[in-house]
């Protein structure tokens, strides 16, 4: 063995040692692409909080950029805007008030990919993702160690609680229990918009993906995120991991989620969605059938509602090598953004059900 690096070893391990066949991988079908079709303009698909991200994604990408380097720039806006309570600076944090980010990123053309889980102190994750994907023989880097990564690669550490969301977590503190010692600050006590977004935030989380094809057909992926708002500290959910919140197959498409990370964890629904796209369904078929799988999957009676749906929604988003775009969620609502040759717009997300007011 002397002399033998690693990935030798592990190769000669394969190849000899265990015994194992070396397969070829299977050929994508394309029943879902047309074959190598490329799409006529470049086409970029993003959760309903993307709108900058799209633009300046499409920006790069007429550019001729990367579609992987187009995505990333497009979600760094939103990593980088202390308005968006559930990525990058100003996400809301951890029940201790930390907050630690979650990201991955896919490039097609390599087949390559990297993540990250519960990073602090860096606003720009996916940056890091992307590193982890260049510059290590890895694909998920987590908590202290990504952060030394991230500071070795000359990221600069910054305090990334705003005090928008420290006031909402301290509200949320306060009122979370009646069996410990906090209580709340008077609401009016509070700003204005932060009163706004106690109103109508309070029970979701947030996150943002983007996913782009180019004109040589090339996709890309990024999913970027604080997370289940208030989460147990240490918690990860579906936006680093590769399958869960973010895939990218460059003979198929690429796909991403937003929503309750738990499910995608257990069904890893965004590969899921790429492989209904390979089986030739459009990119909303493909995304609605994930979402169908998800509800078929549910069965803690603490994740149904009184009518025995689940009580929680998981949006998916996605776009094919042809440039067809698309989104389905469990339950309907809210808009996603695209931005193809016919300019950058918002388009409702469909959904298995109707909104249900009287979900637990
Ligand atoms: N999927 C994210 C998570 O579970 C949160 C969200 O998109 O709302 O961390």
């Amino acid at each position: 063995m002397a002399g033998m690096n690693r990935r030798d070893f592990l190769k000669a391990a394969t190849v000899a040692g265990l015994g194992l066949p070396l397969l070829p991988l299977a050929r994508p079908t394309m029943a879902g692409t047309g074959g190598s079709v490329k799409p006529d303009h470049p086409v970029v698909v993003s959760s309903g909080n993307g709108e900058k991200a799209v633009k300046k994604a499409m920006e790069l990408l007429k550019e001729g950029a990367d579609p992987l380097d187009a995505v990333i720039a497009g979600v760094n806006l939103v990593e980088d805007d202390p308005d968006d309570i559930s990525v990058g600076f100003g996400g809301l944090p951890n029940e201790d008030g930390v907050v630690q980010l979650d990201a991955s990123v896919m490039h097609g053309p390599t087949h390559n990919a990297g993540a990250v889980a519960a990073l602090e102190y860096i606003k720009n994750p996916s940056k890091v993702a992307k590193l982890v994907m260049e510059r290590t023989d890895h694909v998920l880097l987590v908590g202290k160690g990504a952060l030394e990564f991230a500071l070795a690669n000359g990221f600069k550490k910054e305090n990334l609680l705003t005090e928008k969301a420290r006031q909402i977590w301290l509200y949320w503190k306060g009122i979370n229990s009646n069996i410990d010692d906090w209580f709340p600050p008077p609401l009016e006590e509070l700003d204005e918009d932060v009163r706004k977004i106690i109103k109508r935030y309070f029970d979701v989380h947030g996150t943002i993906n983007c996913c782009a094809v180019d004109a040589n057909g090339d996709l890309a992926g990024v999913t970027t995120t604080s997370g289940l708002f208030f989460k147990i500290p240490g918690r990860v959910g579906d936006s680093p991991i590769i399958g869960a919140g973010l895939y990218v197959d460059n003979e198929v498409g690429a796909a991403g989620s937003t929503g309750r990370g738990e499910a995608n964890l257990k069904n890893l629904s965004s590969f899921m969605v790429v492989e209904y796209m390979r089986m030739g369904k459009s990119p909303t078929e493909a995304c609605l059938e994930a979402c169908k799988r998800i509800v078929e999957h549910t069965k803690l009676p603490e994740l149904l509602g009184d009518d025995g749906k689940p009580n929680f929604n998981v949006k998916f988003y996605a776009v094919n090598k042809k440039g067809e775009f698309g989104a389905g969620a469990i339950y309907e609502g809210g808009s996603f953004w695209v931005y193809d040759k016919h300019g950058a717009r918002a388009v409702p997300i469909p959904g298995l059900y109707k909104k249900n007011k009287k979900r637990k």
